[in-house]
């Protein structure tokens, strides 16, 4: 980028949303460029196996956002990672985000932000607290960890560090039940190097010397506590919107998701918005995929009429 580009279209985020966008851009001969504020891949690099996305049976998560990637340099949509993006100023005929890289001015911007986990209430200021098994999981080989929360995310995530010879684990969820899939339970449990236990929440890490050495748990039904040793901690509570940069700025659902026509625009014209951090019902690769392509679509019929 030079001082004076103009773009006719600036992506914020390079999940699948947003490198399908790139791509869309691309191929109705916009100048786009793709600021994303770690590598591409979004969450599906933290996927293991995708079983859902139409073409492949199934795919490590990584290995499909690699191809997506290497399909948006083929069309030379310039990418920008490990970019921080400091203020974005969306009003008006010409937008412009402010980045450590310098600033990009658009004619449109398409927001792409996803999700981030929820973090655990309790303190956690040590390394070894983390979201995703597959980014982390490996260095606790023959250790053992706690878990936290009884979706799908945290028995899929168990069963995929079981498979990387982790010795044991406790999971724990406060409701009375788990709610991941019954096969995926059964497949967990069977494997007898899991204590998962319901009606219980995690009170306190024990850390010494910067290091997890274990966990306090209670029965929220018993109100009795218990320390378990661990050595490390995987956190899968959910997700919350990628929303801080435009909170103050565009229309946001209740729970702070970005509210869309069908055209993906958002409540600010020139501004359109894809994938997970949509108000919406399903958030899938396919759909985010979806989303991004109506948006890149829809916002060049912004540029030229
Ligand atoms: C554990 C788990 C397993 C899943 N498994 C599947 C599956 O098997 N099949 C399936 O179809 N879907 C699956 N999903 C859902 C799927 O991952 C999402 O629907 C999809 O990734 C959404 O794409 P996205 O581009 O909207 O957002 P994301 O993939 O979240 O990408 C958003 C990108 O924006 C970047 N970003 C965020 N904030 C900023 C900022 N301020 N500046 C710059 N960049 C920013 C992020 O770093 C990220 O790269 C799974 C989700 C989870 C949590």
């Amino acid at each position: 980028m030079s001082e004076s580009t103009i773009y006719d279209m600036v992506i914020v985020g390079g999940g699948p949303a947003g490198m399908t966008a790139g791509i869309y851009a691309a191929r109705a001969g916009l100048k786009a460029v793709i600021l994303e504020e770690n590598i591409t891949g979004g969450l599906v690099n933290s996927t293991y196996t995708v079983e859902n996305f139409p073409s492949y049976p199934t795919i490590h998560g990584m290995d499909l956002m690699k191809k997506m990637r290497a399909h948006v340099d083929s069309l030379e949509v310039e990418v920008e990672e490990v970019c921080e993006i400091e203020n974005m100023s969306l009003e008006g005929d010409m937008k412009s985000v402010e980045t450590d890289e310098g600033t990009f001015k658009a004619k449109t911007v398409i927001i792409c932000t996803g999700r981030k986990p929820i973090p655990l209430d309790v303190p956690t200021e040590c390394d070894q607290v983390h979201h995703c098994a597959i980014c982390d999981g490996g260095p606790y080989k023959s250790k053992r960890v706690l878990v936290v929360g009884g979706g799908n995310s945290a028995f899929d995530e168990s069963l995929y560090m079981i498979t990387l010879g982790i010795e044991h684990i406790t999971l724990v969820e406060i409701m009375d039940r788990f709610f991941a899939a019954q096969g995926t339970q059964d497949q967990l449990l069977g494997t007898g190097k899991v204590d998962a236990r319901s009606e219980t929440k995690v009170v306190d890490l024990v850390v010494e010397n910067d290091e997890l050495k274990a966990a306090v748990l209670e029965n929220v039904a018993t109100n009795q506590q218990e320390t378990v040793p661990v050595d490390g901690a995987f956190v899968f509570l959910g997700q919350n919107p990628n929303n801080e940069l435009f909170a103050e700025k565009i229309k946001l659902s209740k729970n702070g998701y970005i509210i869309t026509d069908e055209h993906m625009a958002t409540s600010i014209p020139g501004v359109f918005s894809a994938g997970d951090i949509n108000d919406k019902a399903y958030r899938q690769i396919t759909t985010a995929m979806s989303d991004g392509t109506i948006a890149a679509l829809a916002a060049e019929r912004y540029i030229r009429t």
